[in-house]
């Protein structure tokens, strides 16, 4: 199967899933995660009309996507990867959405670049749901603090929320805390679901669905 029809699949599947859901979200974008994927491959979504594209690694980003995105003007570049300060600036020049802002420290770090740059991508909170040691994202309980500093104290642009559930889980609870959390928090997107479970994804309301290898081809 070429990119283009791997993407023509998805696209069916998440509308399938939409119709089946009882309340799915307004819209569900897919973002195109192509990490890893040379811009050979990248050009070939792009040809098949796809837009949306999430990177997990400023540096790799920074390689292959400045030259697309002044080619392709409407594309739309998110990070899905956790962001150090040291990366701030680069970060704020290059990506539309930051998808992984998850801690105080950070949010100070975009609210002081955006004072210096005038830029800022619209935000989405990483809620580490499955409180894993290892993984990015704020704790669900810590997610009320952030959101308030980051939105309503510092009036970033924090416009969703985003989790990447334990690999050996059922991601069905985790997606349905997100969803409660948002709702609580007033934050209209949901950034969930992966190639093996952004149908379920769509079910629990997902705003944007980030699917790589079931586009890309399995990374190496
Ligand atoms: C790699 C990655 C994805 C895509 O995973 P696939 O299983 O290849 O669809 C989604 N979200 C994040 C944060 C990722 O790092």
């Amino acid at each position: 199967m070429s990119i283009a029809e791997n993407l023509a699949a998805i696209m069916a599947r998440i509308d399938a899933a939409r119709k089946a859901a009882v309340q799915p979200a307004p819209a569900t974008h897919l973002v195109a995660v192509s990490k890893t994927v040379p811009e050979s491959g990248i050009r070939e979504a792009l040809a098949a009309g796809q837009r949306r594209f999430g990177e997990n690694r400023v540096q790799e980003a920074g390689v292959k996507f400045p030259s697309l995105k002044s080619e392709f003007p409407d594309l739309e570049l998110h990070l899905i990867g956790p962001l150090q300060t040291n990366k701030v600036k680069e970060a704020v020049a290059l990506f539309d959405v930051i998808q992984s802002l998850d801690r105080i420290k950070l949010a100070d770090a975009l609210a002081l670049e955006r004072g210096r740059s005038g830029r800022m991508p619209r935000l989405f909170v990483q809620v580490n749901t499955g409180e894993e040691a290892q993984k990015a994202g704020v704790p669900p309980r810590e997610a009320g603090n952030l959101i308030a500093y980051a939105r309503d104290m510092l009036k970033l642009p924090v416009e969703g929320l985003m989790c990447i559930p334990p690999a050996d889980d059922d991601a069905a609870p985790h997606f349905a805390l997100l969803l409660k959390l948002a709702r609580e928090h007033g934050l209209p997107n949901l950034s969930m679901g992966m190639s093996g479970d952004f149908e379920l994804a769509v079910r629990f309301g997902a705003t944007h669905v980030r699917v790589g290898s079931a586009i890309f081809g399995a990374r190496g």
